[in-house]
């Protein structure tokens, strides 16, 4: 799709729509007419309300999903008419992808150009994944005595959660959403209060497609309070989640204190990127460097903020990367003179701030950036930043920032830049750059993470799995196996 500034700007002219709750294919308000502020990290303004909800908004919209279920009215489709209605959602997507990505940036930021081919379009376009493999999913027959059949049946879980974050809502949220309604779920989802109007949007054109009520449904409000009515709930049987560590580890606990809900956690990282002098193309990994850890303001869970390059290169390496952050371009969100817009609200911006302050109080250097931007317009900016003289045991190293801020030092040997790769809690994604076909086995094989990128940062592909080990989270996103979180199996054995 081409696009024009013009278009942009009349987008994001539109008054922007009031966050409602959408329950059995309507869209209602709180039951307590609570509402709470939008705020545009564009310019800091208010943009809208949304539903501030809670737990009896929760508890409704958790009957609609098991009443649907319970009915057969999508659950007992053929998956094959499932299939033909959620590609019809997925054309509607298609065609107001632009309305779709303008409403999404003015709620969080991130640049219109990646707004556009990240959220709505590979939203679609998972949603066409899911929905062409649920045709061709068979069961199994087991090898077991003559007289006797055993079968595998794979059935759907019932009612899942989804809770989903303010970064990417529609590419992450149609990962957990398109695998759940495929396999014939009803579902419940609590959009991040920070950015809700996109995912919202789209869950209004599944109703459109012909999801019938009750199937697809969202309730707003604050985490604390609706997201925990979710995670307590006694009829909900699956929870996807992505989002903190922190918010994690409450899910765990809900679920202990409540049915035992299967969890799925996506949870943060401190991804390492490991540039060995023999890299094949060194100039192409400082331009994927910057890119892993900058574009859209480092609010990418597997952007990679930990750089570790060999001695001999150290220094020009170094020298390539402050050159690529030059270059990026920081500014208003959806003009198109720039490369990468805001951080979505201003508690982001002010961890980012405070963990440059705290990293030069522990000994760091600021070796690029450092400071806020565009402070007049109201608006969240900041500098890429890239900080040196940093070690294992401080807080900038140990500790997720989810803003702009990279942290570089040099290595020697190949046990050391596994030993750097290795040194934090975290597990998700990982970067290494050599042309040596052994060293790259062996060093991704020791690497502890759910992803190992080889001489390239992308392979974001919806065919394979997204998943981190260790503090990163369990379970994995994205391809056929994301379908199983969303299944039980059954076993039926019949004597013949
Ligand atoms: P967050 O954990 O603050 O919020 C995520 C969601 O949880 C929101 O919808 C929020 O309302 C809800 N929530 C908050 N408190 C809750 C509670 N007590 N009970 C239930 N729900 C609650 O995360 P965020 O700030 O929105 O997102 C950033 C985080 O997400 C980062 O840590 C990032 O690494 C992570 N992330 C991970 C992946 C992945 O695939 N692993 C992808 C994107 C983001």
């Amino acid at each position: 799709m081409s696009l024009e500034q013009s278009t942009i700007d009349l987008l994001r002219a539109l008054p922007a729509p009031v966050g409602l709750n959408f329950i059995d294919n309507k869209a209602v308000s709180a039951a307590s007419g609570e509402v709470m502020p939008v705020i545009s990290p564009i310019d800091g303004t208010q943009l809208t309300v949304l539903a501030a909800s809670d737990s009896e908004d929760m508890n409704r919209a958790v009957a609609a999903a098991r009443r649907s279920f319970e009915t057969g009215c999508w659950s007992g489709m053929a998956p094959r008419e499932r299939k033909r209605i959620m590609l019809k959602w997925a054309d509607l997507i298609d065609r107001h992808a632009l309305e779709i990505a303008v409403l999404g940036v003015r709620d969080n930021g991130t640049d219109i150009r990646m707004a556009l081919k990240g959220e709505p379009q590979s939203a679609a376009d998972t949603i066409r994944f899911y929905a062409e493999a649920i045709d061709k999913r068979n069961g199994e027959i087991t090898p077991t005595r003559h007289d006797i059949l055993s079968l595998i049946h794979r059935e759907a879980v019932g009612v899942v959660g989804v809770i989903i974050p303010w970064n990417f809502p529609l590419m992450i949220g149609s990962w957990k959403l398109a695998p759940a309604l495929a396999a014939g779920n009803s579902v419940v989802v609590k959009p991040s209060e920070e950015a809700s109007l996109s995912i919202l949007r789209v869950i209004e054109l599944a109703a459109e497609a012909g999801i019938p009520p009750g199937v697809l449904n969202a309730v707003n409000g604050r985490g604390a309070i609706v997201g925990e009515a979710l995670g307590l709930h006694m009829d909900v049987d699956v929870l996807g989640f992505t989002g903190s560590g922190g918010v994690g580890r409450r899910l765990l606990e809900y679920s202990a204190r409540s049915n035992l809900k299967r969890v799925y956690l996506e949870l943060g990282g401190k991804s390492p990127n490991l540039v060995f002098a023999d890299a094949p193309n060194l100039k192409r990994a400082a331009r994927e460097t910057a890119a892993s850890i900058f574009r859209n303001n480092g609010q990418v869970c597997a952007a990679a903020s930990r750089l570790a390059v060999e001695r001999s290169v150290y220094k020009d390496f170094m020298e390539a990367v402050r050159a690529e952050a030059t270059a990026m371009r920081i500014g208003d969100p959806l003009s198109l003179a720039f490369t990468t817009g805001a951080l979505a609200n201003a508690a982001q911006l002010a961890k980012t701030r405070a963990a440059i302050a705290r990293a030069a109080e522990q000994g760091a250097t600021v070796y690029h950036g450092g400071n806020q931007l565009h402070a007049e317009s109201g608006g969240f900016y900041h500098e890429p930043t890239i900080l040196t003289d940093v070690a294992t045991e401080m807080d900038v190293v140990q500790q997720e920032i989810f803003g702009p801020v990279l942290v570089a030092r040099s290595f020697d040997t190949e046990e050391e830049a596994i030993a750097i790769a290795n040194e934090t809690v975290f597990g998700l994604s990982s970067v290494l750059w050599t042309r040596d076909l052994s060293k790259a086995h062996r060093v991704s094989n020791r690497i502890k993470s759910g992803v190992v990128h080889i001489n390239c940062y992308s392979g974001a592909d919806i065919t394979a799995p997204l998943g981190g080990v260790r503090q990163s989270g369990n379970g994995s996103d994205r391809s056929l196996h994301a379908l199983e979180k969303y299944e039980n199996l059954k076993t039926k054995w019949i004597q013949l």
